[in-house]
């Protein structure tokens, strides 16, 4: 075991295993967890009363999280004088399961985004992003509750494997004058240069956990979200190594919907559809039909953009939940930022680390858990007692604070 420095073990926790491609999930894990800056702090103490109440209920003692606070962000570097120590990321390695609040990220220079660094070290190639509607919620849409997806964006390559260059800097106008010289490339003087690497064992890896989460949830579709008609070689290769996927690993629990508008080829009643869109089109038809749509693989930009914009569609990022996943390792956090100006205010929703939590509970298939918490928020926003996010949105509600939520909701969980 790693000796930690700034981190404390639980005495009582263990840890949670994978062998041959399964978690061991034991019932008292260690979870590490990280506060998180802004106000993550205030989200944080209202959303672990919830874990704990909703695991409680849920086994009647028999389970508990064993919870380990490890360090990263703005508390780390005032404490440590490390943004992201080292054994930060050697727990999260090796206690597999975590979850975490949202960090700061200086923008223009200093260091590299935490979060960013983060995905990558551990390899946590799939961000995941369920996206749901809850009644009473306030949303823009007129039918909010059409929509039901989880999106699985690619977390390591595309922009975020961040290979770019300043304008003017001897690497821009080396790589520049090469590629003029070389590949008869139009590309204007003093231009800043990005590189965007898309490879087909990161587009397979995710589309193939996609498709997993799709055959095990009985999910009617996977849609392969690309820009294959501007950029053919990147995004349209995605498009190319997914349907390739479908096709070599899952041969019988998938159809095309190409095959099924020619009749099915034969394919089960329960296959599920694999179809594609374009990115920009995609963005329309979540508007328009958004029920037609289950489950999205898509590479890490549009991601970016679709997932921040379905959540809009049911009500903002107050309940928009996150997890990044790799193979035995996950993280889990929220969609949104620190929000810096309510930190320390009791006043911002936690509902979107809660939801994270959900996911983690159901990762560590403590599903009863998770219901139970689904069923506490859904039941605290039927009684209009709700964070100013959404008290703003709704008619004849009660503004309540953070910690007054998180009772709430615990109150809401009725078996
Ligand atoms: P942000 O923190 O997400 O906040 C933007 C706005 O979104 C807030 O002002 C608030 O809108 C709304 N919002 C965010 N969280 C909410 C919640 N829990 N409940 C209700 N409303 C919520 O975005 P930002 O201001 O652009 O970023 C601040 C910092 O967070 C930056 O340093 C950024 O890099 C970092 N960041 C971190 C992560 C991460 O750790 N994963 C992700 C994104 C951004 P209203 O004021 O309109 O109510």
């Amino acid at each position: 075991m790693t000796k930690y420095k700034f981190a404390k073990v639980p005495p009582r926790g263990e840890a949670i295993e994978f062998t041959n491609g399964a978690l061991k999930v034991p019932d008292r894990p260690i979870v590490p967890f990280v506060e998180g800056d802004g106000t993550g702090p205030d989200i944080w103490r209202a959303s672990v009363r919830v874990f704990d109440a909703a695991v409680e209920r849920a086994y009647s003692g028999q389970r508990a999280v064993a919870w380990m606070e490890v360090f990263a962000g703005e508390k780390s570097f005032q404490q440590y004088q490390d943004w992201l120590p080292q054994e930060t990321v050697d727990a999260m390695q090796e206690f597999r399961v975590s979850i975490k609040g949202p960090l700061t990220t200086p923008v223009g220079g200093g260091i590299r985004s935490l979060n960013v660094t983060l995905r990558q070290v551990l390899d946590l190639y799939a961000c995941i992003r369920p996206v749901r509607y809850f009644e009473g919620v306030g949303a823009p849409v007129k039918e909010p509750e059409k929509v039901n997806i989880v999106i699985f964006r690619e977390n390591t390559e595309d922009v975020y494997a961040g290979i770019e260059w300043k304008a003017g800097s001897p690497e821009a106008e080396k790589l520049g004058a090469y590629l003029r010289k070389e590949f008869k490339s139009q590309i204007r003087e003093k231009s800043a240069l990005g590189v965007k690497p898309m490879s087909e064992f990161g587009s397979k890896r995710l589309v193939e956990m996609a498709i997993r989460y799709a055959i095990e949830k009985c999910k009617e579709s996977v849609t392969l979200v690309h820009k294959g008609n501007i950029m053919k070689f990147t995004e349209g290769a995605f498009r190319d190594w997914g349907y390739e996927l479908a096709r070599d690993k899952f041969a019988n629990e998938l159809v095309s919907e190409a095959d099924l508008s020619k009749g099915g080829t034969g394919a089960r009643a329960d296959a599920v559809i694999v179809k594609d869109r374009i990115a920009d089109s995609m963005f329309q038809q979540l508007l328009l039909r958004p029920d037609e749509y289950s489950v999205i693989a898509t590479p890490n930009l549009n991601g970016d953009y679709v997932s921040d914009a379905a959540a809009a569609q049911v009500g903002g990022l107050g309940i928009a939940p996150g997890g990044n996943v790799g193979d035995g390792v996950a993280v889990f956090e929220a969609t949104h930022g620190t929000a810096p100006k309510y930190a320390n205010l009791d006043k911002i929703n936690p509902g979107s680390v809660i939801l994270s939590g959900v996911m983690m509970l159901e990762y560590l298939g403590w599903n009863d858990a998770g219901k139970l918490i689904v069923r506490g928020l859904e039941n605290a926003i039927k009684s209009r007692r709700v964070t100013y996010d959404l008290a703003r949105q709704m008619s004849g509600a009660t503004e309540v604070s953070t910690s007054a939520f998180g009772d709430e909701i615990i109150k809401g969980m009725i078996a």
